[in-house]
């Protein structure tokens, strides 16, 4: 889709509303903001008792679309208009369900990450500016946190670090809170979680990047180190899978294996750079190889057996180099169904945990295996043979983002789509307005398009 930018007459509008308690607003212009279709700069940053509307959640009941007034402009503050936010599969049971689970404590918006224009920022904010646009990143990549320092910022510890502040209030006075919920007309946010973009690739498809595509792009183009000529297995064609698909292309590898159910799904992964598609529902017979003691922890698995037929090295002297018993990398990104699809066909084990599994026995025995899934029971555990895990050489590589630094990266992610090496549009399945918050993750839990992306301010 193409960029909307902000009319004058809207900034004036909405600047209007942002001098309630007593900011008086001005327009500023700027070369800079030019170069993102000339928004207009709001010289308050006063922006407390603006009115707008988000997708909250209270407790555990359902969210719904309620209208909620923003605090003020604090410190490292900054307030965007969101653009377009897409509905991770993560969130569904969140806005599906109303038990206990889901329960949040306070009032919070939903989502976590989105992309926006910038137009106010609290007076310490130095990386962004009024008119920019920026993506709203799942993590806030603090650049000063431990993990930060040791480029991990997708484990950045600076979001539990200190009491988490509402941003706004509900009609009855309750405090709101949700520092990247961007399924709302505006976002309020510290600095730390946004990066400005200087890109012409559209909202929808930079939303793509917060947490499904910037983790897929991460595990194959950051946390595992893919390289040109090699082997890559992916478990899972959603946006993450698919996305790594894009990535391990872009960094050369030459045999790439989409591991996926939904026959649109493994189309799409051939389109977008798979070179081989299978569908695991052709390939369950998982037989357990019984122990000394009786037990059973390994298993004979036909996908298994499969996959590493299909990553067979075209030699076997050993003397010559060979001796590779699997693909030089496995990249998972299944996790477990928090929802049965609609009409398209369901995994060999709704858990996930098999995959996890599998990816460990199918790893060659020096390779990487990068892991990012959710949503797995939560009295699932995986299990690994010993003497492997202790004494083998298997690389495992987790990772909440999949190794994305979101500061660092989106702004490459974004060039790599300018170029058409990667394609985010392909991801961008059908767009809701914010009334329709809660259908779009309907449509997202039950699987019938890659992926739904809500439009706050159309
Ligand atoms: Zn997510
Ligand atoms: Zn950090």
């Amino acid at each position: 889709m193409k960029s909307s930018p902000i009319s004058r007459r809207r900034a004036l509008r909405t600047a209007g509303v942002a001098a309630i308690g007593g900011g008086a607003a001005a327009l500023l212009g700027g070369g800079t903001l030019a170069a993102q279709g000339g928004a207009p700069a709001i010289a308050s940053n006063n922006q407390a008792g603006r009115k707008y509307k988000a997708f909250v959640k209270f407790n555990q009941e359902r969210p719904t679309v309620v209208e909620l007034t923003a605090r003020g402009l604090t410190g490292n503050l900054v307030l965007l208009r969101v653009e377009a936010a897409q509905t991770c599969y993560s969130s569904v049971d969140q806005v599906l369900l109303n038990d206990e689970r889901t329960g949040t404590g306070n009032a919070t918006i939903v989502g976590h990450g989105g992309v926006g224009i910038v137009e106010a920022v609290g007076p310490q904010v130095l990386s962004t500016r009024v008119g920019d646009r920026v993506i709203l990143n799942l993590h806030d990549a603090c650049g000063r946190c431990f993990n930060c320092l040791h480029m991990r910022s997708d484990k950045c510890a600076a979001g539990q670090a200190g009491p988490q502040q509402p941003v706004a209030n509900m009609a009855d006075g309750k405090p709101v809170f949700g520092r990247t919920g961007a399924m709302a007309e505006l976002a309020i946010t510290t600095e730390e979680y946004v990066t400005p973009l200087f890109t012409t690739v559209s909202p929808a498809e930079i939303a793509m990047l917060t947490c499904v595509a910037g983790c897929g792009l991460g595990m194959t183009m950051t946390n595992c180190p893919v390289d040109a000529a090699s082997d890559v297995v992916i478990f899972g064609g959603g946006p993450i899978g698919l996305a790594s698909v894009m990535g391990a292309k872009v960094k050369g590898a030459s045999t790439i294996i989409l591991v996926e159910p939904i026959p649109y799904r493994r189309e799409l992964g051939m389109k977008l750079g798979a070179t081989h598609v299978v569908d695991p529902n052709q390939f369950k017979t998982r037989t357990p190889i019984p122990n000394a003691g009786g037990t059973s922890d390994h298993f004979k698995d036909a996908l298994v057996d499969h996959l590493r037929e299909m990553t067979k090295e075209n030699h076997d002297r050993v003397w010559s180099g060979a001796g590779r018993n699997g693909p030089h990398h496995v990249i998972e990104a299944v996790g477990g169904d928090r929802w049965k699809p609609k009409t398209q066909p369901q995994g060999p084990d709704p858990t996930g945990v098999t995959v996890l599994n599998q990816c460990w026995e199918l790893g060659s025995s020096i390779g990487s295996i990068a892991t990012c899934s959710v949503g797995h029971p939560s009295d699932a555990f995986v299990r690994i043979p010993a003497a492997q895990w202790a004494d083998g050489a298997k690389h495992h590589l987790p990772g909440t983002g999949g190794g994305t630094n979101d500061r660092r990266d989106s702004g490459r992610y974004c060039r790599l789509t300018e170029t058409g090496q990667i394609n985010l549009k392909a991801l961008v399945g059908k767009t809701y307005p914010l009334s329709q918050t809660r259908e779009a993750y309907l449509e997202c839990a039950e699987r019938d398009v890659i992926s739904t992306v809500v439009l706050p301010n159309t």
